[in-house]
Order: structure tokens, then sequence, then C-alpha cells
């Protein structure tokens, strides 16, 4: 079976690239009817925290990419006793050497590596045929390294960017265990893609120079490497890598704050650095059934905030008014506007959700039903005067006097009141929103007033 993982390292906030690098693996498992699993790189115990595992695991329940091992994630920093095992393992088959270098030693050979344009490590204490090594020095903690092969190259075929392959001669022997025996990160990376089962990594391309080394440490470990698939980047709006300190967006949580649904966002990212025809809207069981590592684009794609928008007005849409309603409670509470009438969310936002391109935007479009907006002064120059208010009180008359109160009927007055008057719609509609709503900006007047209910309505207008 087909088994991919998102692999995290808990060192701040869940990025959108990290996401979207989770949702290509989720889709991919989930396509083939394979296994999505998690692991937490958490071996840089100074770099990573408890509460950044948190942020992680909250923003991808969030946006619904469940682990298939979520009651079983894998956590690197309990997994040290099996690498000190197969780093042993690796020193007793001949594939991994000590070295006892000194700091100066391996900057003198930085110095010369970087003159030549060589590998780093001159592979002095590189057990070889015929080789005589220096003398063990007593004051130096041996550290480990791994003995990658000289000759050839290190290829594969990466399922985005197709055939690469890098030569060996420049690979350097890395370090698999450091002088205090804690291992390094791309052998953890194998050990874990090994012991998981993992069939297709798939992540993002600044890993694209590990790949090499850790297809090594797999053949010496007697495993066959994954297939591997590596995403390129995102880029801001301005081309740039997208980064918080040019002020993008870049926290998924930050995406729920500006009221997106998971959704989505999901779509969204789905859509960013893959295609399917012209398909920009569609659900994840969609997104499952057509994903293909091979309609992944190979070059960055860019970030682009009004079209993320306007999926998620779709989606807001599509989705279920009650759900809708609990996902905005707060926010309006937030705001100080009182739920507890007989008025229900759920109602409001059928009326009013085609208008809102986001969860903040769709909650001040409910507000002004629990409690009258304060107008925009530009608002009330245009519409309201003495003859809008003299004519407001003739109006709430006719209004008074409906029994049956509906959107029809109330409609139904608006042509006989307008002829009266000799007004045009537009000079009852928009003093009568003002009035009742204390904003211009609302869904068709009858409509608005009808859910209002008729006390309410009258309420207004009289005040
Ligand atoms: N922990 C790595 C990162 O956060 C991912 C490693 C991998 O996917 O192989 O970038």
């Amino acid at each position: 079976t087909v088994k991919t993982r998102f692999a995290p390292s808990p060192t701040g906030y869940l990025h959108i690239g990290g996401v979207r690098t989770a949702l290509y693996s989720w889709a991919f498992a989930k396509h083939h009817g394979g296994e999505f699993l998690l692991r937490i790189e958490d071996t840089d115990l100074e770099r990573s925290t408890q509460e950044s595992t948190e942020i992680i695991l909250h923003g991808m329940d969030w946006v619904g990419l469940h682990a298939d091992n979520s009651g079983s994630i894998v956590f690197q920093s309990q997994n040290f006793d099996r690498y000190k095992i197969l780093i042993q393992q690796l020193l007793e088959s001949g594939h991994a050497y000590r070295c006892y270098c000194s700091k100066e030693e391996l900057a003198q050979m930085r110095e010369k590596a970087e003159r030549e344009g060589t590998a780093t490590y001159d592979r002095r204490w590189r057990p070889e045929n015929g080789k005589t090594l220096p003398e063990i020095p007593s004051d130096i903690e041996p550290v480990i390294r791994f003995k990658n092969p000289i000759d050839g190259v290190t290829a594969w075929q990466d399922s985005v960017k197709g055939e690469i392959s890098i030569p060996n001669a420049a690979l350097d022997d890395l370090i698999i265990a450091r002088a205090d025996g804690t291992p390094t990160y791309n052998f953890c990376v194998v050990v874990d893609d090994m012991d998981m089962g993992i069939t297709h990594v798939i992540r993002g391309d600044d890993h694209v120079n590990n790949t090499p080394k850790q297809i090594n440490i797999f053949k010496a470990l007697g495993a066959t490497p994954p297939v591997y698939a590596h995403l390129p980047m995102i880029l801001n709006e301005q081309g740039k890598k997208i980064s918080k300190r040019s002020g993008d967006t870049v926290a998924i949580t930050e995406y729920d704050e500006m009221g997106i649904l998971p959704e989505a966002m999901l779509n969204y990212l789905a859509r960013l650095g893959w295609a399917h025809g012209d398909d920009e809207f569609f659900t994840m069981n969609q997104f499952i059934e057509w994903f293909d590592l091979k309609d992944v684009s190979a070059s960055p794609s860019r970030m682009d905030g009004k079209k993320l928008l306007w999926i998620n007005a779709e989606h807001i849409k599509a989705a279920d008014n009650q759900r809708l309603a609990n996902l905005i409670e707060n926010r309006l509470q937030n705001k100080g506007i009182n739920l507890s009438g007989s008025l229900k969310l759920a109602d409001v936002i059928a009326l009013v959700k085609d208008r809102a391109q986001d969860l903040n935007a769709l909650a001040n479009e409910c507000a002004y039903f629990y409690q009258k907006a304060t107008p925009d002064e530009a608002d009330v120059a245009k519409h309201w005067n003495d003859e809008a208010a003299a004519r407001m009180q003739r109006f709430a008359e006719k209004l008074a006097q409906l029994d049956d109160w509906t959107s029809e009927n109330i409609h139904a007055l608006f042509k006989p009141f307008c002829d009266e008057e000799g007004i045009k719609m537009g000079q009852l509609g928009m003093p009568l929103r003002l009035a009742v709503c204390g904003t211009a900006k609302t869904p068709s007047v009858d409509a608005v007033l009808a859910l209002l209910g008729k006390e309410e309505v009258l309420r207004r207008l009289r005040a």
C-alpha cells in the first residue's frame, strides 16, 4: 500500500507551504487507497517546542487533514534508541566510520574545499583497503560519518521534477552521529521513512539536496528508497519567497482569523501548483479522485489573495447555514452582538451569505439584523433628510396595517406607495434600509424586513 507522511519540524507555526505539502501527500495516499502518516521531527531539542507541536496539530485539525496514525503520531525524539542501533549496524557493516578530526582540521579542509571547489571533507578517517589511518587522538570524541559512494552518480526519478542526478564525488561523507552520540537530521529521516514503510516522500524542494544523501543511507541500510516528489515553493504576490518578514500571511491560523473556510483554504492550495483542466472550485473528494503527481507544476506558484477570497466566497455559498452560524457566533459576540433573541442566525445567513467573501464579512452582514448598525455619514448625507424621514413615517403606517407579514406582501406595498409619493423605488428603498438596518448595503429590502419581523421593523422605523 501507498504510504505518505507529513514531517514538520515543530519550531514555529504551521506555514501554508507546509499545509500544501501535507495536502498533496494526503491526497496522493487517499487517491491510492493508502495511508497518510504524521511525524513530528523534533530531534533538534533546542529549537523544537511542545507549543509548536500543538500549533501544528491544531492547524492540521482545522484544515481537516487527518493523519491515519493520529493516535500514534511518530515523534523522532522518542526514537533515539532505534537510531543508535542502526548507527551501530552501519559501523559494523562498514558503511560508517569514526572521524576524529579537530575543529581546526575541519576549518582547514573547508578553506581548501572552497578554494578548489570540491566536497568539503577530505575523507581523512575513511577506512579504505591498504590505507593507513592517522593515530587516534586521545582528546577528541569522534563523530560518525557515513561512507558515501565515491564513484558514479546518485540519481532518482523525481515525480515532479523529473530525473535528477548528482555525482557522488560532490557528496560529503556526512556526519550521522555527533560527538555526543546524537543522530543527525538526514539519518533520522531515513530511519523513520524506512520504519514507517513510507513509499512516497512528497516534500518541499528545499530538501532536494538532502535526497541523494538519504538515498545512499537507505541503500546502506539494505532498504529500497521511496519515490521522491519535490514540490516547488510558494511565492508571494510580488514573486518573492513567501515570508512573514515581507508582511505575507504565512501562518495557517491567520487565514482562520481572516475568515477563510478550511475547505476553501484546501481548495485554493490544491490549485496552487496543480491543475485539473479548468476546474477551480471543487471538493476534497473530487481532489482526491483527480490528484496525480504528474499534474503538479515543476515551477513555483504565486499567491493570489483575490482568488483565495473568490474561492472562499464560493465555499461560503455552498456551506451549510447552521455550520456557518456556529463558525461566526463568536465573531458576532466579540462585536457585542446579542444572539439570544428569536431570530435564527442560520436564517439570516441564508439571506446574506451570497454577499460575503469571508466569515468576518459574513458576520458584518448578519450583525445589523440583531442590532441596527451606526450609519455611514456619506450614506446619511445621500439618502436621509426631513422629507425622507416623514416619508418613512408614512410607510411605517402602511407596514403596520399588513397582517400577513411576508416578503411578497411587503413587496406589493412598494409600487403603490412610490406612485402615491411620486418617487422612484430607490428613494424608498435606500432610506428604508438606513432607517431599519443602519446601512444602505443589504440584500433586497422586502426579504430583510420579512425576516426581521413586523414588530422589530416598526420599532426601528419609529425610533
Ligand atoms: N522536517 C522537515 C521540514 O520541516 C521535512 C522533512 C521531510 O519532509 O523529509 O522541512
